[in-house]
């Protein structure tokens, strides 16, 4: 079916970018995220993971570029009316209940009906919490109202900066399951993190930023195929190893990764890829089976040590 949104994202970004005294926080950033997605923006402490986030809520005015959401310019007050945000610390009234939280702000957002109250609550599993003042929450609770506080007014697109910060393994598991809950609703998360491993087990898609500028968006599946399982092979020659790893094991893809490094994929044994190595006097530094983990590929892309 045509629907006429087919180029329509979530989150648009055109040449963003955000200086702070001179200093560019983020440069020229062309971030899309589709609807439906589970974004994952990732990034090292100060890249501009919050900038960019606070810009695309509307809570910081870009220097230069624009931001759209559903099509929209973000100053159209109907647009950011399916946007939820929890970017900054939640603003939670430490002496009240999650209920009375959330009634709060709905009243300050002018929602009136208990429903949409008792639907957030239900959705972040705060019902049962009774009379529990939320200074006395687990910063997994806290953080669960936070997301409460966010989804009032029922949004398309909820954007949380770094959810998972300081949470414990119970914590980040009910906050997997949130997420996923809200994504089965069909809204749209952007979520950023620098929590590789547990971002890794619900994004769909992901986008990496260093230094203000957006590395590379890349899907799920395109991930999992860059993080092939693969045999390493150092060698005092690559330009004579290469083309003979190319003729003698013709099922397989080789590439050349460093000036002594070859990564082979594809099935084959390693035993027999030295013997032909040494048999032509190709000298081998060292071998073996690697697994490139998410971690290690994003830390790459980073251009951290690995
Ligand atoms: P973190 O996870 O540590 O928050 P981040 O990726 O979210 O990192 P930002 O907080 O967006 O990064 O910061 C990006 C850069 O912009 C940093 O160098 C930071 O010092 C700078 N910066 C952020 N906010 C301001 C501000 N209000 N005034 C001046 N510089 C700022």
């Amino acid at each position: 079916m045509n629907t006429g949104k087919e180029n329509e994202f979530a989150v648009e970004t055109r040449g963003l970018s955000k200086i702070y005294g001179g200093k560019a926080a983020v440069r020229d950033l062309n971030l899309r995220v589709g609807e439906g997605q589970i974004y994952g923006f990732i990034g090292r402490n100060g890249a501009g993971k919050s900038t960019t986030l606070k810009m695309i809520s509307g809570l910081a005015s870009p220097t230069r570029g624009e931001v759209r959401l559903f099509g929209k310019p973000i100053s159209d007050p109907a647009v950011r009316r399916r946007l939820g945000v929890l970017v900054e610390a939640a603003g939670l009234y430490p002496n009240m209940t999650a209920r009375q939280n959330v009634v709060m702000k709905a009243r300050c957002m002018g929602l009136a009906d208990e429903k949409s109250v008792d639907r957030v609550l239900e959705l972040t599993g705060l019902t049962d919490t009774g009379k529990k003042q939320a200074k006395h929450f687990s910063m997994g609770m806290k953080q669960r109202l936070g997301v409460a506080l966010a989804l009032l007014g029922n949004p398309d697109l909820l954007i949380l900066d770094e959810p998972i910060n300081g949470l414990d393994p119970e914590g980040i598991k009910e906050l997997r399951q949130l997420v996923l809950g809200l994504q089965e609703e069909g809204k749209t998360i952007l979520l950023s993190s620098h929590i590789l491993g547990e971002l890794s087990k619900i994004a769909t898609n992901y986008g990496i930023i260093k230094d203000g500028q957006l590395m590379e968006q890349i899907t799920r599946g395109e991930l999992e195929e860059k993080c092939q399982d693969y045999f390493q092979v150092e060698v005092a020659d690559v330009r004579r190893a290469l083309p003979l790893i190319q003729e003698s094991f013709p099922g397989i893809q080789a590439e050349v990764s460093d000036t002594r490094i070859i990564r082979i994929y594809g099935t084959m044994e390693g035993a027999d890829l030295n013997r032909k190595l040494a048999e032509n006097q190709v000298p081998v530094y060292a071998s073996g089976f690697h697994h490139m983990d998410l971690e290690e590929y994003f830390l790459e892309r980073m251009g951290e040590e690995v």
